[in-house]
Parts: structure tokens; sequence; C-alpha cells
């Protein structure tokens, strides 16, 4: 599933791909996305059609496309697990799987194609206070400070992984880079949150490094995501703990765990990561 790393990426390739760009028309394939909700192509189209696309944002693991400066309208895009963006010629033959299409002034279209259906289009007007926005924490890159985690962490017995996990905590993490961050900062997964309270500038500068690091590789590739140009990330080869059960750990040679809490695989090293 694409997390802040991946998502970042997108959004860099299409923004210059569309903004000052007029949305000329809005086709949609009928199915419904995700948890089978039927997309609202009446308020995809009173938001967009006729109106120029502004930017292109991030906002957690959700994109945003602003249309017209100032307006505080626009699109909402979650990718679920295997959302795609592409800007295409519209004469070019779409995707399997698109099941949204914006038609844009000069001959392209931007299509969101998802094979699974767990992802998300939808309008927001008004943007900054959709429901699916509204909830979501602090951005860790841009907007988390060590003393508000610090804060947040000490009034929590959640364990740490768990904590992180959780949007409305800290908006755009997701499994793979919880682990690599709780790797980089020696903390087992499974420690109460409260208990690295004291810690807490020492893991966001841990969570920094490993998103940055996933953004410069441009993303990470397990299985589906690719970037706006349908190419693979390059992070998967950086990983230090995810994926690798078994390995030897990068900082102390022994091997790597896997364990699962709550459905939901964990990769740490049992010595660097002590409980
Ligand atoms: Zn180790």
């Amino acid at each position: 599933m694409p997390e802040l790393p991946e998502v970042e990426t997108i959004v860099r390739g299409l923004a210059p791909l569309v903004r000052g760009r007029r949305v000329e028309s809005v086709w949609g394939s009928g199915h419904g996305l995700h948890l089978a909700r039927k997309v609202d192509l009446r308020g995809l189209r009173a938001v967009t059609t006729g109106r120029t696309i502004s930017n292109v944002r991030r906002r957690g693991k959700y994109i945003l496309i602003d249309v017209d400066r100032g307006r505080d309208e626009g699109v909402i895009i979650h990718l679920g697990m295997t959302g795609r963006l592409r800007v295409q010629a519209a004469d070019s033959a779409r995707a399997a799987h698109t099941h949204v299409v914006f038609t844009l002034g000069g001959g392209d279209e931007l299509r969101f194609a998802d094979a699974r259906r767990f992802g998300w289009v939808a309008p927001g007007r008004p943007l900054s206070s959709s429901e699916a926005l509204a909830g979501l924490g602090p951005d860790p890159l841009t907007d988390l400070q060590p003393p508000a985690l610090a804060e947040a962490l000490g009034g929590s017995r959640a364990p740490i992984k768990a904590f992180l996990l959780d949007q409305r905590r800290v908006a755009g993490l997701g499994n793979i880079y919880v682990a690599e961050a709780l790797f980089r900062a020696g903390i087992h997964p499974t420690t109460p949150a409260k208990r690295v309270a004291r810690r807490a500038a020492e893991l966001l500068d841990a969570v920094r490094a490993t998103l940055e690091s996933g953004i410069a590789r441009r993303g990470t590739t397990l299985r589906d995501y690719v970037d706006i140009d349908g190419q693979r990330g390059d992070n998967a080869p950086a990983l230090l703990v995810y994926g690798r059960e078994g390995e030897p750990c990068p900082r102390c040679g022994g091997g790597i765990r896997r364990r699962v809490d709550a459905g939901r695989a964990t990769f740490f090293c049992p010595v660097c990561q002590r409980r």
C-alpha cells in the first residue's frame, strides 16, 4: 500500500503535468471504489469542470487536487492498495481497471485505475474541512515537532507501532516505514508509546530519515506501486528490515525476525530493538 513517500513521489510528478490545465469533463466507470461506495461523479463534475487545476498537494496519504486558486474546492484521491494515476493522451488506450477519468484541455486525460478498488476519488467542497482530512494528525516531515510528539506519546498506552500507524496521531506512515523507523531508532515495536516519550526527538529523526530515504529513491515497490510515469520505485533494496526475515541485521549481524501483530507483519532485530 502506498505510504507517504510513494504519495509524495506521485504528487511531485503529477503537479507539473496538470497545473494550469482546465478540466473539460469527468468520466466514471460506474463501479464502486473503496467499500463499494459509488463515486460521486456529479460532485466531481461540479467541482472541476470548466475550472483550472491550480495545484497538487499531499496530506498524509491523500492526494489533493486544487482548482481555481483560493477556492478551497478540489478533488481528494486515496490510492488504497493498487490505485494508479497517469496523465495520458486522450486518444491512447485506457489501462484495464480505469475507473475515473478527467479530460484536460489540450487533449490529455488524468486517469485513475485501480485493480482492487480499495482506492477513492471524491470531491472536496470545501476541501479543507472534508471528512477524510479532518481527523488526520500532523505530517511527520513538515508539521510534527518533538515536544508535541513527546506529549502525545506520553498519554498513550498503545504499542509504539500501533501509535505510529494511527493516522490521527501521525499522518502518512504505514507498515513499511514504521518498521524501518523503529529499527533506526532501536525501539521494539511492542514497546508502550509512553515509555518512549523521552526519546521523541530521536524517534522523529528516525521517522524523517526513513521517509526521506523513501522519497529520494522515488518510493518502495514491493508489488504494485508505480509512479506517475508508470515506473517502479527504487527504495525496496534499501530497506533495512522490512521483508528481510532471516537475513542478517545491518547493524549487529543477527537474524531479522518477523512477528504478526493485529494481523500485520512486523520486522525487527531482537538484539538492536530490545523491549
Ligand atoms: Zn541488530
